[in-house]
């Protein structure tokens, strides 16, 4: 028991009883990046509630693939450019979608840090997230459309090429980060926009650590203490974070997230609780989370839903987990990183 809840409790209290409430207080949890599809895919949860509320899942970022049309999805290779004004197009419609449904599914959005303090007391919540910021064409004007329509994680890059900064599964053609790029992040802190670095490459981290003025998340993804996997490696392994890369995210208070793919976490959703335990012992138990990719991986996702992290859960609690640790890596670490970038900053 912590010394607040033991206050709480007071003195007067037998201990039993304080036990028994902290016991009863479920564990919510949280995911920094899944996909719901709809058209043309069985990899839409449906209905979407309900697969959050199995796996007691309040605070969860719905991410739009922003470039979804101009890559092969097989192969993960760009097969055109947008024209001008195509992506941001995109982007209104399916985040109209993406709103709807999660208004028919009767879930909040987050706006606010407030939103994320009731996602923390079961309250379940969307982020509305984009992974690829194809939108943003050559100024930064675009985010604050983006913010207004409730956009509150922000992923700079994706599989195809941008004039943000290069990406880990194409040869760079940028120093990292360009000055765009640059000009988003600070674009993002100053309107309260959680920025996320998936899919960037290693420099282009590093900028973007140099000047954010608020922590960051890898929202999904694994982390290696390999070398990096040569340019022929299979997609998966290029998209693997250097374990130097990562603790510097976690340097600057940011968060990790791991994915569910089957071939780099293992084969049951127990395998994925110990890969999240090892991440955490590598970077510190407040810079690891969630970040499951569900439906992004499709038949490739050792977790079938957001059920079977009911399943990590317990798969902690009977190998003895700290409470507190296992609170964290649930959903505290990816809730205070989202409500300290949501904070807007003055310039
Ligand atoms: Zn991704």
């Amino acid at each position: 028991m912590d010394r607040r809840k033991f206050l709480a409790c007071g003195l007067a209290v037998p201990l039993l009883l304080c036990r028994r409430t902290q016991a009863q207080s479920p564990i919510f949890t949280a995911d920094m990046h899944f996909h719901s599809f709809f058209a043309d895919s069985k990899y839409h949860a449906r209905p979407l509630a309900q697969t959050l509320a199995a796996g007691n899942t309040t605070l969860a970022a719905w991410s739009l693939v922003g470039d979804l049309l101009w890559f092969d999805v097989k192969t993960y290779k760009q097969k055109s450019v947008p024209k001008p004004g195509e992506a941001l197009g995109w982007f209104q419609r399916e985040l109209g979608r993406i709103k709807e449904h999660v208004a028919q599914q009767k879930l909040r959005i987050v706006r606010a840090p407030a939103d994320v303090e009731r996602a923390l007391r079961g309250e379940p919540h969307i982020v509305l997230a984009v992974e690829g910021a194809a939108f943003i064409e050559t100024d930064a004007r675009p985010l604050k459309t983006a913010y207004g329509l409730g956009l509150r994680h922000l992923q700079l890059v994706h599989y195809t090429r941008n004039a943000i900064g290069d990406i880990q599964t194409e040869p760079p053609e940028h120093p990292g980060l360009t000055q765009l790029g640059k000009q988003i992040v600070r674009e993002c802190n100053r309107l309260g926009i959680l920025v996320d670095l998936a899919h960037c490459t290693e420099a282009a981290v590093i900028d973007a650590l140099a000047i954010s003025r608020a922590p960051m998340v890898w929202s999904h993804g694994s982390v290696r203490r390999e070398p990096p996997a040569a340019a022929s490696a299979a997609v998966w392994r290029r998209r693997q974070l250097s374990l130097d890369t990562a603790k510097e995210i976690a340097r600057k208070g940011g968060v990790v997230g791991l994915w569910a793919l089957t071939v780099d976490v293992g084969k049951t959703p127990e395998a994925y609780a110990d890969r999240m335990i090892a991440l955490a012992e590598w970077l510190g138990d407040d810079h690891v989370a969630f970040g499951t990719d569900i439906n992004g991986l499709g038949p490739y996702s050792v977790l079938s839903g957001h059920g079977d992290l009911r399943r990590v859960i317990e798969h902690w609690q009977r190998q003895g987990v700290d409470d507190a640790r296992i609170r964290k890596l649930a959903i505290g670490n990816y809730a205070r990183v989202l409500k300290d970038a949501l904070q807007p900053m003055r310039a």
